[in-house]
C-alpha cells in the first residue's frame, strides 16, 4: 500500500505494517538452521545406533549458534522502511523521525504539483551492529531515491552555471558568506572585489543537487579541483596530505591506488588541489607592530679576567608602529603598501664585556693537588676507632714541603691547639684547605698562594704521635674526603 504524500503532514506512517524483513538476518538464521538439519540429518544417517554421538554432536552445533549470535553483536532498535524496503537500522526513532520529516516538507515546498508517492515506517527490530546508521545517513539514502525536480536558484559563474540553492536570498548569502571568509583576520575592508561575473538564474533540478548555504560556500571553495603531484617528505602521514590539500585520505587512497596507508619518502601522490571558483580581492587596511632587532656589542676587557663575560647593557628591540593597506587575492597576500610608520622606540644595544686579564697564578683552579710528595695514607677520612676522621693523615719524614692543593689566600698561619701549627686557605670558591702537625709554615695569614707553592713543612706538632700531614678539604664549612678529589 502507498501513500499520497500531499496532505500528510506527519510524514511516517506508523500504522502499515511492512512485509519486509531484515533480509540478511533471516538468510544467516536460515542458513544455520539448514545446516544445522542437513548435518544432522547425515550424521544421524551415517552413526544411527549411535544416539549417544549424536547428542553431544548436535548440543555442539547448538553452542555454535549461540557463540554465532553473541559475536555478530545483536543491537536493539528500529528498522527503517522506505517503500517496502528496509534500508537501516537506527538506535533513536525521534531524531530519525525529525529528519525524515525535513524530507516531507522538502518536498511539500519544493514539489507540491508532483504527484510523489512515497511510504516510510520506523517499527522496533533487532539487526548486527553493522547495520545501524546515522539518521543523516538513513536521510541521504531517501533523497537519493528521490529524482524529482524543483525549482531552485542556479548560480552562473561566468556564463556557466555551477551550482544551485533554494532561492536568491540564499545565493546572495552564499555570495556574501565566500566573500566574507575571503577577508581573513583583522583589519578594516577598504574594497572587496569579485572578478568573475556572477548571475543568479531561476532553474528546475534534482531535488538532491539543491545545496545550502554552507555547503554553497564550500563548493564555491573548490569543488572542482585541479590535480597535481606531492612528493612525500619526513613526516608526511596521508592524513596531513590529505588536510593539506583538502581530501579525505580515501579518496588520496583511490586516486593513487594504494592499498595500505604505508608511504616511503620520496614518494610522488596525485593529488587535487581545491580551485576556487570566484576570484575574490580584498583589500584592508591592517595595523601592526614591527620590531627593529637589536644590536650586540662585544668589547674586549683587560680588567675582566679570561673567561668571565659581563653583560653591562641588556639589549632591546626597537618599536615601529605600522599602518599598511594589504591586497589579498583568495586570502593569498599580493600586496603590501606601508602608508605610514610611527617610530615607537629605537633599538637599545647590548653590550658584553669579554675579559681578557689572565687569570693570577694565586686564583683557584677548581681542581685540587695532592699537597705532599711521596709519603702514604697512614689514616684515611671517615669513622675509625678514635672517632670521626675529618681529614687524611700522610705519613712522611720530618720536614718534607707541603703545597698548597689550590691557589688562594691564606687564612690562617700559626698554632691552633691540636692540630698544632697549621695553615688554612681559601680558595674563593667555597672550599677551604687545611694543613695542620707541621713543624716550620712557610707563609703568612693573608698571604695568595698559588697551586704547588711550598706553605709549610712536615712535623709531629700538637695532638700527634710521628712525623704526618693531616689534610682537610672544607667546602662551604663541611668535611670531604679528599681523596674523592684526585
Ligand atoms: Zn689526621
Amino acid at each position: 500500500m502507498r501513500n499520497k504524500i500531499a496532505g500528510k503532514n506527519d510524514g511516517i506512517n506508523k500504522k502499515e505494517p511492512s512485509t519486509t524483513e531484515y533480509k540478511p538476518k533471516k538468510n544467516i538464521f536460515r542458513r544455520i538452521k539448514s545446516l544445522l538439519k542437513q548435518k544432522s540429518n547425515l550424521y544421524i544417517r551415517k552413526f544411527k545406533a549411535n544416539k549417544k554421538a549424536s547428542i553431544t554432536f548436535l548440543t555442539g552445533i547448538f553452542a555454535f549458534a549461540i557463540c554465532l549470535c553473541l559475536l555478530s553483536n545483536i543491537q536493539v532498535g528500529y528498522a527503517v522502511v522506505f517503500n517496502d524496503k528496509t534500508i537501516g537500522f537506527v538506535s533513536e526513532k525521534y531524531s530519525t523521525e525529525l529528519a525524515i520529516n525535513e524530507i516531507y516538507s522538502d518536498i511539500e515546498t519544493y514539489a507540491p504539483d508532483e504527484n510523489i508517492s512515497i511510504t516510510t515506517d520506523i517499527k522496533p527490530s533487532v539487526a548486527p551492529d553493522m547495520y545501524f546508521k546515522s539518521e543523516t545517513e538513513i536521510a541521504d539514502i531517501i533523497k537519493a531515491n528521490l529524482d524529482f525536480y524543483v525549482d531552485a536558484c542556479c548560480i552562473v559563474i561566468d556564463g556557466e552555471t555551477k551550482l544551485a540553492v533554494k532561492n536568491a536570498e540564499e545565493a546572495d548569502a552564499a555570495i556574501q558568506g565566500y566573500k566574507d571568509s575571503c577577508v581573513g583576520g583583522e583589519g578594516e575592508v577598504i574594497n572587496i572585489e569579485v572578478k568573475e561575473n556572477i548571475e543568479y538564474l531561476n532553474c528546475k533540478v534534482v531535488y538532491t543537487t539543491v545545496l545550502s548555504v554552507e555547503d554553497a560556500i564550500k563548493t564555491l571553495h573548490g569543488a572542482m579541483a585541479k590535480e597535481g603531484l606531492y612528493t612525500v617528505v619526513e613526516g608526511d602521514t596521508l592524513w596531513s596530505i590529505g588536510i593539506e590539500n583538502n581530501m579525505p585520505t580515501d579518496y588520496l587512497m583511490e586516486l593513487n591506488g594504494l592499498d595500505s596507508e604505508f608511504l616511503n619518502i620520496g614518494d610522488v601522490l596525485r593529488v587535487t588541489h581545491p580551485t576556487p571558483m570566484l576570484t575574490v580581492t580584498v583589500e584592508k587596511r591592517i595595523n601592526y607592530t614591527e620590531y627593529i632587532p637589536y644590536e650586540t656589542e662585544q668589547i674586549y676587557d683587560k680588567n675582566l679576567t679570561k673567561g668571565t663575560n659581563k653583560t653591562t647593557q641588556k639589549g632591546q628591540n626597537g618599536e615601529n608602529y605600522i599602518t599598511a593597506v594589504v591586497t589579498l587575492v583568495n586570502l593569498q597576500e599580493t600586496n603590501r603598501v606601508i602608508e605610514n610608520t610611527e617610530h615607537i622606540c629605537d633599538p637599545v644595544k647590548e653590550i658584553i664585556r669579554i675579559g681578557t686579564k689572565p687569570k693570577p697564578k694565586t686564583a683557584a683552579t677548581g681542581r685540587f693537588g695532592r699537597p705532599i710528595n711521596g709519603g702514604y695514607v697512614s689514616s684515611a677520612f671517615g669513622n675509625r676507632s678514635r672517632g670521626y676522621h675529618t681529614g687524611i693523615d700522610y705519613a712522611l719524614s720530618y720536614g718534607s714541603p707541603i703545597y698548597a692543593s689550590d691557589g688562594g689566600t691564606v687564612t690562617y698561619s700559626g698554632w691552633s691547639g691540636g692540630y698544632g701549627y697549621m695553615i688554612k686557605i681559601n680558595h674563593g670558591n667555597g672550599y677551604e684547605t687545611l694543613y695542620a702537625h707541621c713543624s716550620r709554615l712557610a707563609v703568612s695569614s693573608g698571604k695568595k698562594v698559588a697551586k704547588g707553592q711550598v706553605i709549610a713543612y712536615v712535623g709531629s706538632t700538637g695532638n700527634s704521635t710521628g712525623p704526618h700531614l693531616h689534610f682537610e678539604i672544607r667546602k662551604n664549612g663541611s668535611y670531604m674526603n679528599p681523596a674523592n678529589y684526585y
